[in-house]
């Protein structure tokens, strides 16, 4: 198979991860998400780290379809909160929270915080012919003590990367990527996965 015709699958029903991880790889690679796989699956985060939540994505996914495959699993590490909301990051107001609910607890945590200092940390897991291979990327940063900017999701609106002036959210995609975390991860999986070729 060429470079350029190499397909995986990406483990995740999340768009906006999607045209990120599309706007990272441009030609060299194309994904297919779990919906465009024919996966209406939701596969759930039940661990204590981002590596195995990691881990049971990309595998749950390559058992299912034998298919390389790989996934992403993202926390925000807030220093004054010990780390937290970690890999509950999602769920960090609740079960079935929504980011306006997370981003809420969040400033609310941290009212009169002068330490704002934060960072994002996406592992990826890639199952490459059964085997497992995990990729780090970390964007170092803080918490804004306002929400600003409509672009992106999540944590956006309140992260402002080491570097900027602005938020992720103030920032468009090619923006984003000169600081992403997830950006940072990518770049290894592709980095490995051409070295192969
Ligand atoms: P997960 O990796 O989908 O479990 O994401 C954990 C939480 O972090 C979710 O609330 C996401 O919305 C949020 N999140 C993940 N990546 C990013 C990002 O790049 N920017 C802002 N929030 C993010």
């Amino acid at each position: 198979m060429s470079n350029a015709s190499r397909q995986l699958i990406f483990a995740t029903n999340n768009q906006h991860k999607a045209n990120e991880i599309n706007s990272i790889l441009g030609t060299a690679f194309k994904i297919c998400t779990l919906r465009e796989a024919g996966l209406e699956i939701d596969i759930p985060e039940p661990h204590d780290t981002l590596e195995e939540n990691a881990r049971e994505k990309s595998l749950t996914i390559y058992k299912l379809k034998n298919w390389d495959c790989f996934s992403e699993d993202t926390g925000l590490e807030v220093d004054a909160l010990e780390g937290a909301p970690g890999v509950k990051s999602a769920r960090y107001a609740g079960d079935h929270c929504s980011t306006e609910d997370n981003i809420n607890k969040l400033l609310s945590e941290l009212a009169d915080q002068e330490n704002r200092k934060a960072r994002f940390r996406t592992v990826v897991s890639l199952i490459e012919n059964g085997k497992e291979y995990q990729f780090e990327g970390i964007c170092e940063g803080s918490i804004g003590f306002t929400r600003s900017g409509d672009h992106g999701f999540g944590y956006d609106p309140v992260f402002i990367p080491d570097g900027a002036t602005k938020s992720f959210a103030s920032m468009n995609l090619e923006e984003k990527n000169k600081y992403s975390h997830r950006k940072k991860a990518v770049e290894k999986l592709v980095a490995f996965l051409n070295h192969k070729l």
